[in-house]
């Protein structure tokens, strides 16, 4: 039988199947281990490019080790992506996040942080095509979870319902600290969010 309500990971992956096109530019905003990097990668075909940012060299190696053929898609970029109009100065199709510190690394102080989490969802939100959609797995179970999350629905709640719809997708009844999804859809053309 086919399930309707996926998990937060592959429901993420589905509301990006439903908008982004072959051939369009994306953004993995945390490349980490590559997962993301490596569906988006396919999504785009080989006319597209993605835009995929991390912090840690060893993000980028795992993900270049787990792209394959497909890293001709994709620029990885060692820097943070509060910093992704430096990078990226075409409309995207479509941007993930996945916050929280690198699965399976030895180093889980390295994690995502309020205030350049939000600076990147600005920008995006300003390169972002009308009806295009940013997805943002959140996890609150580490030490610094709950101030980025709270700052990250803080920030959400401000944006204009005639510019962005801004949904909370959570399964209530999963154990050990499930992530929840925030996802944005862009619905009305503007280049930089000023209406609060
Ligand atoms: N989606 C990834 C995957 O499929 O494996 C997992 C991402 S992991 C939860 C979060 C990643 O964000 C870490 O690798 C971390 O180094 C990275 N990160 C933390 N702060 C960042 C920043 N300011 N800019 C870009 N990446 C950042």
């Amino acid at each position: 039988s086919q399930i309707l309500l996926h998990r937060v990971l592959p429901f993420s992956k589905r509301l990006m199947s439903a908008t982004i096109l072959p051939g369009e530019s994306v953004v993995d905003a945390t490349a980490g281990n590559g997962n993301d990097t490596f569906f988006l990668a396919e999504l785009v075909g080989e006319d597209g490019k993605v835009f995929a940012f991390d912090i840690q060299q060893a993000a980028l190696e795992a993900t270049a080790g787990r792209l394959g053929e497909l890293t001709s898609r994709v620029n990885l970029i060692l820097d943070s992506h509060a910093d992704v109009d430096r990078y990226v100065n075409q409309p995207i199709g479509g941007a993930m996040f996945n916050l929280g510190y690198l699965p399976y690394s030895d180093d889980k102080s390295i994690i995502t942080k309020p205030k350049s989490t939000i600076q990147a969802i600005h920008k995006l939100l300003g390169m972002l095509k009308k009806g295009g959609i940013i997805t943002i797995s959140v996890y609150d179970g580490h030490d610094g979870g709950k101030e980025e999350r709270d700052a990250l629905l803080a920030y959400v709640k401000t944006l204009h319902q005639a510019d962005v719809h801004v949904i909370r997708y959570e399964l209530l009844n999963q154990r050990n600290n499930p992530p929840f999804l925030v996802a944005l859809e862009k619905v009305r053309d503007f280049e930089e969010v000023v209406r609060v």
